[in-house]
């Protein structure tokens, strides 16, 4: 008889003990009853019944079920690990780690695998001659080379099985064994910088080897993973790339595959459904899938044989989560190179401050890429608009600025027109009485939107009509305060009407589907200007790119957030990183009231290290991350006594802790007090120390289960004070 410790997706730090019959393995799959409920659990913890003391045995209960499912050891001590780091529950930590089916009683798992073969034409396959488009698509598709279940079913766009065992009885395909990556299909020469991070990455291949590879936007970062990938690929091991949220798997995956057409390459993002999730999750811990590119979760996949973790855009605040388990994936990611003795390659045109820190205190290797590596491409000129000189009109755009668009239109190349805030205006208001369009459930102004004409709050979601007339004078006159992309678009549309113009914001933009549609329409030049978010600043490449415009941009430069500026010069960096990425030059234009603020100073000159020299300077003036470490209490409630009481109640509470080299802030309401109806309040913990920052918070948690009334959160090193 053995006695198994298990937890559960409840918010607790501490486990359950139950008996078993026969020995279990730590990570194990289990159902047992608790609380008078079947519910999953898995195994932390295992020892002989006899060797037992904490409680007797005839009042443990047996497990009901065992299922043959089991998380690999490496992944139970990274969930360890962040639980411990993270100060959140060791059970809720595993189940977010976990598949969505492994985490439930009543999914099914007995799911049978995609086969792991390849199929090939026949003699007889060659000359056969499919009816119906997709069927014809795909046999030409065999033509030009070997292709798998899952690739053969993106191009049928169905299960392909019953197509499959057909041609198969007809002799029209074979079944062959999935090639082993060899040849690459590329023409491509790594340049000297590139050859040399090539090689000094690659003779670290089986050690812990940190590496930031900064370079400049086209400066060759992809093309340096893709040729370690392919040492590693060639090792017969795995590999993880991380990715940011944004939508640019489609593009990324794409290239990969074009690079290594036999290697079986997995994408994991929002938009994969549960059950492919968890087939992915199978084949990668049995060594099935080679690349697995995915977003933040990704960083909990288990692999039979991981050699490489690649980090891109390693300062992307999407590697953050922001709810339940607040981890960094790009931090777990460092740690579970370190526990594999593998290399992690964190890669950025604008790296963290926190890992040039780190490459300044000696932990990290830096590598850097100095050149555009595409011939003759060359940085953008970086031109400031003085808005003092050259006022704005009433879409927001200065008379050079569109002086600018119309010479690139008469080129005939692509513009980007770049405004941080969707709808159309930020604020509907009453200039009689001063009424503004707040949302009802928020601390925030509801955004008027012309295509949907209504009001929208970008916070909580919450919809309203555009009110006829004024709620508290009912005056009859509406106006619209400040700009968003539809209203540029709409003044653009005027002022260049035989110009075709795209807008790309969340609301025209969600699935991925409209990604490629946009790179196909810009291919087929049926896109003069495009008008957007950040959205279109990260990570994307379009060719005729020459001309970019900023506009509105000054707001982060007075952000009560200190990481704003930061934010800000780096998606500048990005979005300007994109004009005149091939063989055409380009040309950046940023309209601001403060053309002598450093960020802009140094954006010109194209100086990354003095901004960053300039930043971190001012954080160690300052005491802010990363010269010391944060955490940050968050509480909330749908009652706003509630919160308050208990915000008092912490500030008195925490004097009583033992606090060596720890700030603590007093308890304040958030800067969005109000969000989704749920009143917000915080308390700011830092110290030089992350042992002691750690010491203090687990002396702290207890405190806060005495204030078990509000929603409280604890967030190590959040990226949002
Ligand atoms: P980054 O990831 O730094 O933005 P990429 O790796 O995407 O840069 O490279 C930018 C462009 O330059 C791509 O079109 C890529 O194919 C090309 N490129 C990269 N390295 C080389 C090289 N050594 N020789 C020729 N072209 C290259
Ligand atoms: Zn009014
Ligand atoms: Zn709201």
């Amino acid at each position: 008889m053995y006695v198994v410790n298990l937890v559960f997706d409840i918010p607790l730090r501490h486990h359950y003990s139950y008996l078993s019959n026969q020995p279990l393995e730590i990570g194990q799959r289990v159902s047992v009853k608790l609380r008078n409920k079947e519910q999953i659990g898995f195994v932390i913890a295992i020892v002989e019944a006899n060797q037992f003391n904490d409680y007797p045995l005839d009042k443990l209960q047996h497990i009901s079920n065992i299922h043959s499912d089991i998380i690999p050891k490496d992944i139970v001590n990274l969930c360890n690990f962040a639980a411990t780091y993270y100060h959140h529950s060791y059970g809720s930590t595993i189940f977010c780690a976990t598949p969505a089916l492994l985490r439930k009683i009543s999914s099914r798992t007995d799911i049978t695998l995609p086969d792991n073969k390849y199929y090939q034409l026949t003699k007889t396959g060659q000359t056969y001659k499919p009816r119906g488009k997709k069927q014809i698509n795909l046999w030409q598709q065999l033509g030009l080379s070997n292709l798998n279940w899952q690739q053969i079913k993106e191009i049928l766009g169905t299960k392909p099985d019953k197509l499959i065992n057909d041609w198969l009885s007809i002799g029209i395909i074979s079944k062959i064994s999935p090639p082993i990556v060899t040849n690459i299909a590329t023409d491509i020469v790594a340049n000297e910088e590139q050859s040399k991070i090539i090689n000094i990455i690659g003779n670290h291949l089986g050690e812990f080897h940190p590496a930031l590879l900064y370079g400049i936007t086209g400066s060759g970062k992809t093309e340096v993973f893709l040729q370690l990938i392919h040492k590693v690929l060639l090792n017969q091991k795995q590999i993880l790339v991380l990715i940011p949220e944004i939508n640019l798997t489609p593009q990324l995956a794409a290239r990969f595959q074009a690079r290594f057409p036999s290697a079986r390459i997995k994408v994991l993002n929002s938009e994969v459904s549960e059950k492919e999730r968890y087939i992915s999750w199978l084949q990668a811990k049995d060594g099935k899938t080679d690349i697995i590119l995915g977003t933040r979760l990704s960083i909990f996949t288990p692999f039979a044989r991981l050699g490489l973790i690649i980090v891109d855009e390693e300062h992307d605040a999407s590697f953050k989560q922001n709810d339940g388990l607040r981890y960094n994936a790009r931090d777990l990611a460092i740690y579970r190179a370190k526990t594999l003795n593998i290399p992690v390659i964190m890669a950025s045109a604008t790296p963290s401050l926190e890992s040039l820190y780190n490459y300044k205190l000696g932990k990290f290797h830096l590598y850097k890429l100095t050149k555009r590596a595409a011939s003759n491409a060359i940085l953008p000129e970086i031109n400031i608009i003085n808005l003092a000189h050259y006022p704005v009109n009433q879409a927001g755009i200065s008379s050079p600025a569109l002086e600018a668009l119309a010479n690139c239109l008469a080129r005939q190349e692509l513009a980007l027109v770049f405004i941080n805030r969707r709808g159309y205006a930020p604020i509907l208001s009453c200039y009689d009485c001063g009424w503004i369009s707040q949302c009802k459930n928020c601390s925030s102004r509801m955004v008027y939107h012309n295509s949907s004409n209504n009001l929208k709050c970008h916070h909580c979601g919450y919809q309203a009509n555009v009110p006829n007339s004024c709620p508290k004078c009912h005056n009859q006159y509406l106006h619209t305060i400040g700009h968003g992309t539809q209203k540029l678009e709409e003044f653009l549309e005027k002022e260049f009407p035989t110009a075709k113009i795209r807008r790309i914001d969340r609301d025209t933009t969600n699935r991925k589907d409209d990604w490629q549609q946009l790179y196909q329409d810009i291919h087929a030049r049926k896109i003069d200007i495009l008008v957007g978010t950040q959205m279109l600043a990260k990570g994307h490449d379009f060719p005729d790119l020459t001309l970019v415009i900023g506009i509105n941009i000054d707001n982060a430069l007075f952000s009560y957030d200190f990481r704003a500026s930061e934010d800000m010069f780096n998606i500048l960096t990005q979005v300007t990183g994109r004009a005149g990425r091939a063989e055409k030059s380009g040309q950046v234009i940023l309209q601001t009231n403060y053309p002598d603020h450093p960020v802009y100073q140094f954006l010109q000159k194209h100086d990354f290290e003095g901004f960053i020299n300039h930043t971190l300077k001012e954080r160690r003036q300052n005491q802010l991350p990363p010269f010391i470490h944060q955490a940050l209490i968050k509480l909330s409630s749908t009652n706003e006594k509630q919160l308050l009481r208990g915000m008092q109640q912490l500030a008195v509470k925490n004097k009583n802790l033992k606090a060596k080299d720890i700030i603590v802030f007093p308890p304040v309401p958030a800067v969005m007090y109000k969000l989704h109806n749920r009143y917000r309040g915080q308390m700011l913990i830092s110290s030089k120390s992350r042992e002691q920052l750690h010491s203090y918070l687990n002396q702290l948690e207890p405190l806060l289960s005495e204030i078990n009334y509000l929603a409280v959160a604890i967030d190590v090193d959040p990226l949002e004070v």
